[in-house]
């Protein structure tokens, strides 16, 4: 049976820390972080999300403002608001909830965003110094996998590691990250041949996918590390990764589940962000 990595434990220790930090800004008198969250529409798992964030904010003693559109809001309105945010020197992080509605372009909204504000390292500019090696605002998903990964207390340096899902928002990053750390990264996707006898190579397995039971306990090299980002719906009403639990357990040396794996890094990282957007990380 393997070691579960609790991630509701790390991301905990995390926001504590920030916390501290927070706190001591106050009593110097500085002035308190603060990131805006934009949401259009009512989508209940963006909502329950957004929720999430400012509950997270207002834990660490952080600064929120939710700024709310109804779903049919205009792209142009949207683009003012985001101009607003960015000339506020009261704001430090600005973060809109994906997916938006179909009429508003995605990419030119997460352009908008100015890149020393954009907390989600959404940005074209982020993600250029993301693989170019120089600062930016690392992608808070892949971010917190890897301080998943390192909370193990194993060396991420000279494994092979398999990352299943190619998305911009957490297949591309972690794999550069993990690169980063000089694991040999392969990157599977839906048109990979045989992911079972790659993943099997795997020490660190990353499944990013969205897909409920697409990593098997079979598939997974005994003693390996397995990161289920996946949060999918089950017909009533659970939540469930992208790893079967039950069967990859049993082999893995450590695994996160779901819930309580990435999805609490996932905020906490966001919150990190914002300290270090506003400049006052100790
Ligand atoms: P995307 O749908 O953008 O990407 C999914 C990836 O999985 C694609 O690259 C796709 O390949 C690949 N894929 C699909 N089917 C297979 C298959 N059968 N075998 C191998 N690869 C496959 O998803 P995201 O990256 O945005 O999200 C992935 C999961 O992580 C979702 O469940 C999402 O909800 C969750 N998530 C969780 C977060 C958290 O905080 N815990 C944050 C973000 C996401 P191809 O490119 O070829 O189509």
């Amino acid at each position: 049976m393997s070691n579960i990595i609790d991630g509701k434990a790390v991301s905990l220790e995390i926001k504590e820390k920030l916390k501290e930090r927070v706190e001591v800004i106050r009593a110097e008198g500085g002035r308190i972080p603060c990131i805006a969250v934009i949401i259009v529409g009512d989508n209940p798992a963006s909502r329950s999300y957004v929720r999430g964030k400012i509950k997270a904010a207002e834990y660490t003693g952080m600064d929120s403002r939710l700024i709310e559109f109804p779903e049919d809001v205009e792209e142009a309105v949207l683009l003012k608001e985001i101009q607003a945010l960015n000339a506020d020197p009261g704001v430090d992080g600005i973060l809109v909830q994906l997916p938006l509605p179909r009429h508003i372009d995605e990419d030119r909204v997460l352009d908008a965003i100015i890149p020393s504000k954009d907390v989600d390292g959404f940005h074209p500019v982020n993600v250029a110094n993301l693989w170019l090696g120089r600062p930016c605002f690392v992608p808070c998903t892949p971010q917190g996998i890897i301080r998943l990964i390192e909370s193990t207390g194993e060396s991420i340096e000279g494994k092979m590691a398999i990352v299943v899902g190619r998305s911009n928002i957490v297949g591309k990053p972690v794999a550069k990250l993990l690169l980063d750390r000089n694991a040999t990264v392969t990157i599977a996707h839906s048109r990979t041949r045989d992911l079972a006898a790659l993943t099997r190579q795997a020490d660190i397995l990353v499944a990013a996918v969205g897909r409920p039971g697409v990593i098997t306990g079979d598939m997974v090299k005994p003693g390996a590390i397995v990161i289920d980002v996946g949060i999918n719906r089950t017909e009533d009403g659970h939540l469930t990764g992208d790893v079967d639990f039950a069967s990859a357990s049993q082999v893995a040396g450590w695994i996160t589940p779901v819930p309580g794996g990435v999805g609490p890094m996932t905020i906490a990282m966001l919150m990190e962000n914002t300290l270090k957007a506003s400049g006052l990380s100790a």
